[in-house]
């Protein structure tokens, strides 16, 4: 099935658009490329639960204001589930939750990285992999440098009631049973929220129809694993039926799930090659290939991002038995292929 959206319009921001039976989508705002985060909100009882929250900045508070006028002062919220950690989704856990006294529901992996403390934790070390990774010192001085902006923090954990749920496990919304999809990669415990009984997929990042999800950067390079981890958490979405309509975090609700599904396996396996083919010429540091990929004029941030897919790909190749490193005398490691790899792995 290829992908499709079935919805024409695309709402304002903080425009209530119906999507489903007692379901509506609502945009917040973003900065480019992405320029709006959906929230979902979810007839819920005599309530209605909110999926995720929008970034913790003045305009957003300003759109929850106006649907606190208009569109929620008839129906009260009652609680929070989030999708995942991230300051789009979570940035404004903590004033939402106290705003309306709402309990909130996430996972124990997403939630542990909202605990004070969590961030230094995630970064031990996080200059040696840099270096080893072969990043110049002047972007990593870049980012140490660079200013904090309130709405890229994490939101803090608020004093309401943490409800955790778990892959696999039910959520019960309104009249129907929402199935946890828990995923790995993007964030190390990322909840979708399945309802069999409609067919319906509220997908936060796990799934977007027109850009690739990030790989989990935390506090530096990516621990080993990571890319493996993001393309086996397809597996649980792979067998969900054909014409599940999805809810995503960004973009428009699409029907074709399997087809982007096909799409991030194989975007993800011709990295794979390209980065093959380059160690095959020479040997090549992570920053080598970032450097040599990346368009010109990048952000730190983005080239910085940039380098924890290249280390997860290259780390996903040695377990293959497709690559392998070497330490130089300056510390820096390079990959080279190893005999098993394809010639040609590009063919
Ligand atoms: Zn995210």
């Amino acid at each position: 099935m290829p992908i499709e959206y079935p919805f024409g319009n695309v709402p304002e921001y903080g425009e209530p658009d119906q999507v489903a039976r007692g379901i509506w989508r609502v945009r917040l705002p973003m900065h480019p490329p992405l320029k709006a985060v959906n929230i979902y909100l979810m007839a819920d009882g005599d309530g209605l639960s909110i999926v995720d929250t929008g970034l913790n900045n003045d305009a957003t508070r300003q759109v929850w204001e106006q649907l606190a006028r208009g569109f929620l002062a008839t129906r009260r919220p009652t609680r929070l589930l989030l999708t995942h950690h991230h300051p789009d989704h979570a940035g404004l856990l903590r004033w939402l939750c106290e705003r309306w006294n709402l309990p909130y529901q996430m996972t124990s992996a997403e939630q542990e990285r909202l605990l004070p403390g969590a961030r230094q934790a995630g970064s031990q070390d996080a200059d040696g992999r840099m270096l080893r990774a072969g990043v110049p010192d002047e972007v990593i001085h870049w980012r140490r440098a660079a200013p904090h902006k309130p709405e890229s923090e994490p939101a803090g954990l608020p004093p309401t009631e943490w409800l955790p749920m778990a892959g696999g496990e039910q959520v019960r919304i309104g009249q129907d049973d929402w199935e946890v999809i828990e995923g790995a990669g993007h964030t190390p415990g990322h909840a979708s929220l399945f309802c069999a009984s409609r067919r319906l997929l509220i997908s936060g990042d796990q799934v977007l129809p027109r850009v690739h999800a990030s790989l989990d950067t935390w506090g530096g390079l990516p621990p080993d694993g990571l890319l493996q981890r993001w393309l086996d958490s397809f597996a649980r979405l792979q067998s969900l039926p054909q014409d599940t309509l999805v809810f995503p975090s960004h973009n428009e609700p699409f029907l074709g799930l399997h087809t982007r599904l096909d799409e991030m396996t194989a975007y993800h396996e011709g990295r794979l090659r390209t980065m093959l083919e380059m160690c095959a010429q020479q040997p090549h540091s992570v920053w080598d290939i970032v450097d040599a990929t990346s368009a010109l004029g990048q952000t730190s941030h983005a080239l910085y991002l940039s380098c924890g897919t290249v280390a997860a790909g290259l780390d996903l190749l040695a377990a293959r038995g497709l690559a392998r490193r070497e330490t130089d005398a300056d510390g820096i490691e390079r990959w080279r292929p190893t005999a098993g790899a394809p010639a040609n792995p590009g063919l």
